[in-house]
């Protein structure tokens, strides 16, 4: 496929705002796609090189793109910077550049999106002596064989910034009007049948949310429904998580069926524990792995998981060793991180890892079945160790007996319970309402950073105010104002001006006086005293009193921000 077919569905995606438009265009795209060029293509779609399950990244900087860009097009640093400033989009200054500059003598070979592909990939393969080099002979060789709009998706893709908002549903539903139409009721384009659509919507989620990779969905779904359902969990790769809803006790005892399962809401990072024999992965909630940097837990997981093969969730706390207390999770955050000095870490700051669900054991798949079996198959599969055990549950239909148990949460240390209703299915990769998070503080939302500016005076050198963002439901950003508070002068006291800096330092791409622009990759928690609607900012909503809490990046990315359709929720709520 050229990747100039590539390019005008991107630019059609780009140009409506509705999602069955959107769709359209996607599935156009896939039928066109060889199963050959399939993988790319799904993958580039997305504005990546490497699929979901791969952690690889590029890695290019937006200053060697402009280095590349003033190559190619003969424009001046100076020029393209200003353009830069002026759109904050380096894909469009691309791509006006090489509409007006003398680049299009340059244009000898039509690109293919294997060789567009091929190339990334090489790009971020590129490290050592003369890396940079051969990294600006790449780019400058690709965008010298670009058109003006292959240039402006190009550049936006090398610099992992494509967020042309397609959302994981418009995805599916594309693969399904794409490859699947005759099973899911869809003729000449409609739905005819929508119990039919709804049940191929439901196959193809599913193993979504199995494998976590959309280039293996629609591999499968090019060969037909059989093969889509055969995609089963593999220890040894992610899932997504579940995650839940903020609510009462009374909300939940209202209603889900009882008995219902009440459990400590520790403030601890999620883990996600794969045995496959003496084999144990750790991923974090981003899916990250981890495993080298949790020894201790791999240790304790190979001798307390009495199964051949599990997938597990659970909260790993840091505690303190003499006091046996938990401690909040910034104090141990940093562990996640950490690439040297790991065996030290782990007994300077211990932690202790509390089990809540179970995926898989001895090869048997749990998700379709209830809470009450799962629990029971987790306290089977689980030898109860000192740091290692089942997340502290009770069972009960009683309202007075969960509002104790509340209690003794609380006055453990812990940030709440949560709530769930005992005959729920697992969900990957969804907040469902059968799962309840019962907090004694206003929740904090999950931003991310887009721009920020220099302090003054006792403050400079600091970044010191932050203009922030939440994403909408096609993740594209949508700015939420401005917070300033929340940071620490000095840094034992916790997230600190310094810490936030030298966060954000590497990912600035454009300054201005005291104005930066940062690249969207810090996220931090943020509270406030209220959501309250605004038409200042695109998100259409503002915090009132914002202060930032903690950094989040350690185990959320800018696709695990509060959505928009989320924030409602919290603001119908208040
Ligand atoms: P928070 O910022 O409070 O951690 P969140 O946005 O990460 O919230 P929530 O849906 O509020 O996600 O809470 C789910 C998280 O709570 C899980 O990802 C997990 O890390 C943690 N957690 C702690 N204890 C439990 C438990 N018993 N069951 C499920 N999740 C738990």
């Amino acid at each position: 496929m050229q990747y100039a077919t590539l390019c005008e569905t991107y630019n059609a995606i780009e140009s409506t705002p509705k999602r069955l438009e959107k769709t359209a265009h996607i599935s156009a795209l896939l039928k066109r796609t060889s199963e050959q060029d399939l993988a790319r293509v799904v993958v580039l779609l997305q504005g990546k090189v490497f699929s979901a399950v791969d952690k690889q990244t590029l890695g290019i900087s937006s200053r060697l793109t402009l280095k590349a860009l003033a190559r190619v097009t003969g424009a001046s640093t100076q020029e393209l910077e200003k353009e830069w400033s002026r759109t904050g989009d380096l894909g469009l200054v691309a791509q006006t550049l090489v509409s007006t500059k003398s680049q299009q003598t340059l244009f000898t070979q039509h690109l293919s999106v294997e060789h567009v592909h091929t190339q990334l990939v090489r790009l971020a393969h590129t490290e050592g002596k003369n890396s940079v080099d051969t990294k600006l002979k790449i780019l400058s060789e690709l965008l010298s064989n670009a058109s003006a709009q292959e240039a402006k998706y190009l550049v936006r893709t090398v610099l992992e910034e494509l967020r042309i908002g397609i959302a994981t549903q418009t995805l599916r539903d594309a693969i399904t009007y794409a490859y699947l139409a005759e099973h899911a009721g869809i003729e000449n384009g409609d739905i005819v049948d929508r119990d039919a659509y709804n049940t191929v919507t439901a196959i193809i989620q599913s193993a979504y949310d199995k494998t976590n990779d959309f280039t293996k969905v629609a591999q499968k779904a090019i060969k037909g429904l059989k093969a889509l359902k055969d995609v089963h969990l593999t220890v040894g790769q992610p899932l997504k998580v579940m995650l839940g809803v903020r609510g009462t006790l009374t909300d939940a005892f209202e209603n889900f069926s009882l008995p219902l399962l009440v459990q400590y809401k520790y403030d601890g990072f999620r883990v996600q524990i794969h045995k496959h024999e003496d084999k144990i992965t750790i991923y974090t909630r981003r899916l990250e792995n981890v495993t080298e940097q949790f020894p201790d837990i791999v240790e304790r997981a190979r001798s307390c998981i009495r199964a051949r093969t599990a997938i597990i969730d659970a909260e790993a706390i840091g505690i303190d060793p003499d006091t046996k207390r938990y401690k909040p999770f910034q104090e141990i955050s940093q562990r996640i991180r950490r690439k040297y000095g790991i065996d030290e870490m782990a007994e300077k700051l211990p932690v202790d890892v509390r089990c809540f669900d179970v995926m898989l054991a001895e090869d048997t798949e749990y998700l379709e079945d209830p809470l009450k079996k799962r629990h029971e198959q987790l306290q089977a599969i689980i030898n109860e160790h000192e740091l290692f055990g089942i997340a502290h549950t009770l069972i009960t239909e009683n309202e007075t007996q969960a509002n104790a148990f509340y209690d003794d949460a609380i006055a453990a240390g812990e940030e709440g319970i949560f709530a769930k209703h005992l005959q729920s299915t697992y969900q990957p990769g969804v907040r469902v309402g059968n799962w309840m998070k019962i907090k004694h503080t206003m929740e904090p939302v999950d931003v991310v950073i887009i721009s920020a500016e220099w302090g003054e005076g006792k403050r400079s050198g600091w970044l010191t105010s932050f203009t922030i963002a939440v994403q909408d439901e096609s993740g594209v950003l949508q700015e939420i104002g401005k917070v300033a508070t929340g940071l620490k002068e000095r840094e034992e006291e916790g997230f600190s001006f310094k810490e936030i800096t030298e966060l954000l330092a590497p990912l600035i791409e454009f300054e201005d006086g005291r104005y930066v622009r940062v690249k969207p990759e810090i996220v931090v928690e943020v509270a406030y005293d209220e959501i309250q609607q605004s038409p200042t900012y695109s998100s259409g909503y503002a915090l009132r009193f914002p202060r930032i809490l903690r950094n989040r990046s350690e185990d959320k990315t800018v696709d695990d921000i509060t959505t928009t359709d989320y924030l409602t929720l919290l603001y119908e709520a208040q």
